[in-house]
């Protein structure tokens, strides 16, 4: 006889193995998909909030199993971080989108930059700024059409090695985005002594402006974002009020659902195509 405890705890086994079993096949399955090409790079565009035109789009990783199907990278990046395969998989999206840009530059396509994410593992590697140079000459392209997004929560109070990581980054011509701005414990030291193009707005700002505080707050960071000639991207914009509110307080480019979801790279180019025709 089982009572409602046995139950739950066989709910509970069956979760628990289920992780592990998911951490067991990603681990043993990861390289050869890598190598089987299962690792598909998607686009997102940035929208400007004054002109609703694309003026950038962020490369999302995704991974295509023929029998599991989409797996999102909440499920793996996380293990990868821990695993250190981070690196490889970041290479090969990198390595795509340079590949990408060239081509559309080969075409004569209008083009956009791209931003793609940079892991916090990434940035501790002392070969970093090699590996994106080496990228960005294999495709022969200018460094400015490549973003490099890097998590605010990288940042800590012993980040020497972080700052001097991205000061080469910039150096090199990279535009330095800080991602999931206002996340960190350190905001705005990191502002002061961080060399930043683009300041990205965590989501969380988006879902909590029906909250006063929330909303003073969120004005306050754009007009010190201004003042310090910054770029505003705000993410995860998902409703009309949301653009209205972003729009009157004079943020400059918007990413979420409102306007597009991530696409393949296919779908974001006949998006672009057809930009180019209005
Ligand atoms: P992130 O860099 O903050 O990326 C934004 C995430 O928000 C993406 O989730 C995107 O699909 C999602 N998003 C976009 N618009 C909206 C919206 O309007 N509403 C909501 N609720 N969500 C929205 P995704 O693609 O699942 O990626 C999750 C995280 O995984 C990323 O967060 C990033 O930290 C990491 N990641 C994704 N691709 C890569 C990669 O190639 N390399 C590395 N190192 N990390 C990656
Ligand atoms: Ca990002
Ligand atoms: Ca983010
Ligand atoms: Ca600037």
């Amino acid at each position: 006889i089982k009572g409602i405890y046995g139950v739950s705890y066989k709910i509970y086994d069956e979760k628990m193995r289920q992780k592990t079993l998911d951490e067991q096949f990603i681990i043993s399955n990861m390289k050869r998909a890598l190598k089987n090409g299962q690792f598909k790079v998607h686009f997102q565009p940035k929208y400007s909030l004054k002109t609703e035109r694309i003026v950038s789009a962020e490369a999302l990783v995704r991974w295509e199993d023929p029998d599991r199907g989409l797996i999102f990278p909440g499920d793996f990046i996380s293990l990868f971080e821990r695993n250190g395969f981070i690196t490889d998989l970041d290479i090969y999206v990198w390595d795509t989108c340079c590949k990408r840009i060239r081509q559309w530059l080969d075409d004569g396509n209008k083009i956009v930059p791209v931003s793609v994410n940079v892991s916090r593992t990434d940035i501790y590697d002392p070969n970093l700024d090699k590996i994106l140079l080496s990228l960005i000459r294999k495709y022969d392209l200018s460094p400015e059409y490549l973003g490099l997004e890097i998590t605010e929560s990288a940042y800590t109070h012993d980040s020497d090695q972080l700052i001097g990581a991205i000061w080469k980054l910039k150096r090199l011509g990279f535009t330095i985005e800080m991602d999931d701005f206002g996340t960190g414990y350190s905001s705005l030291n990191m502002l002061a002594e961080l060399p930043i193009d683009v300041l990205k707005l965590d989501i969380r700002f988006m879902q909590s402006q029906h909250h006063k505080n929330s909303r003073n707050i969120l004005s306050f960071i754009v007009s010190l974002a201004k003042l310090m000639d910054l770029t505003i991207v705000a993410e995860g914009t998902e409703t009309i009020e949301q653009v209205e509110l972003l729009r009157n307080l004079n943020c400059d480019v918007a990413q979420g659902f409102y306007f597009a979801r991530p696409m393949e790279i296919k779908a974001f180019e006949d998006l672009l195509r057809k930009q180019a025709e209005t």
